[in-house]
């Protein structure tokens, strides 16, 4: 019999304070390179010579302490059994994030068992989400969460030059790194069609999506009507602004699955 799915809800803002307790609970050595700087495939390593064998996640899991905000994407309808809706603050009718539950003592994943830096596992290994798969053991990321969880030691400062140099020969795409929806208007409109009396009043609400970009500016991307189109924070992040556009265009078609 499968186990029923347990969907709690919060706002947004209280999501964020448990977020920012968390953040204060789970101390971490700073990364020595910025994290958006370094990729999180193999495919793409930059800093780490070809010749790095690939790590074993058993004894580390320092990626899975780390992120204290795991989205769960469209894809993934009802994989995990427990799971945070966020809403927009002041209406618990709209959704704009989902994320797997943290630890509240410790901040980590609620999926993970185990001993970081010793022995860990991922109670929800096969259905664990999109985000946790493409995170491949081995890129410049992995290795950057491990120095930062002393599993491995720190660059020295030859090799953090190196790395440094290494980067700079590769350029930055101006990508979104952060997404915020916001309520942009509240109206009422007349049904003059409504035969219930009580529905002759509609409420028609706009959100907007706005974009945080890596180089600093902040702009509108998107407006649209809650009860056409939804969508999470996390969908645009990462993208540059075209492709974010592109994404916006095909959900408006009815195609795009992000
Ligand atoms: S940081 Fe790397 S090695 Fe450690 S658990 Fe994550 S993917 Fe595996
Ligand atoms: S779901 Fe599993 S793989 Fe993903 S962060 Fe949690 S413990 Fe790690």
């Amino acid at each position: 019999m499968e186990k029923p799915v347990q969907i709690t809800r919060l706002p947004k803002s209280e999501f964020y304070e448990t977020v920012f307790d968390l953040y204060e609970k789970t101390p971490a050595v700073p990364s020595q390179i910025p994290l958006s700087r370094l990729s999180k495939l193999v495919s793409e390593r930059v800093i780490t010579d070809k010749s790095v064998p690939i790590p074993d996640c058993i004894p580390c899991g320092a990626c899975c302490i780390f992120g204290l905000v795991i989205p769960i994407n469209r894809r993934e309808p009802e994989p995990l059994q427990k799971y945070l809706e966020i809403t927009l603050d002041g209406a618990d009718d709209l959704v704009i994030e989902r994320v797997l539950e943290r630890d509240k003592s410790d901040g980590r994943c609620t999926n993970l068992e185990g001993v970081i830096g010793e022995k860990i596992g991922c109670k929800v290994y096969p259905d664990r989400p999109q985000i946790c798969r493409d995170f491949d053991a081995g890129s410049d990321r992995c290795f950057g969460y491990r120095r930062m969880y002393g599993i491995d030691p720190p660059l020295s400062d030859a090799e953090l030059a190196e790395a440094e140099n290494k980067l700079s020969r590769v350029p930055e795409k101006v990508k979104i790194r952060g997404i915020e929806i916001k309520l942009e208007s509240t109206s009422v409109m007349f049904n003059r069609g409504a035969t219930d009396i009580g529905k002759q009043l509609v409420e028609v609400r706009t959100l907007k999506i706005v974009a945080h970009m890596n180089d600093g500016e902040v702009k509108d991307i998107h407006t649209y009507d809650p009860a056409k189109e939804s969508w999470y924070e996390h969908e645009l992040e990462g993208f540059t602004w075209d492709e974010a556009k592109a994404i916006i265009e095909q959900r408006k078609r009815g195609l795009a699955i992000t």
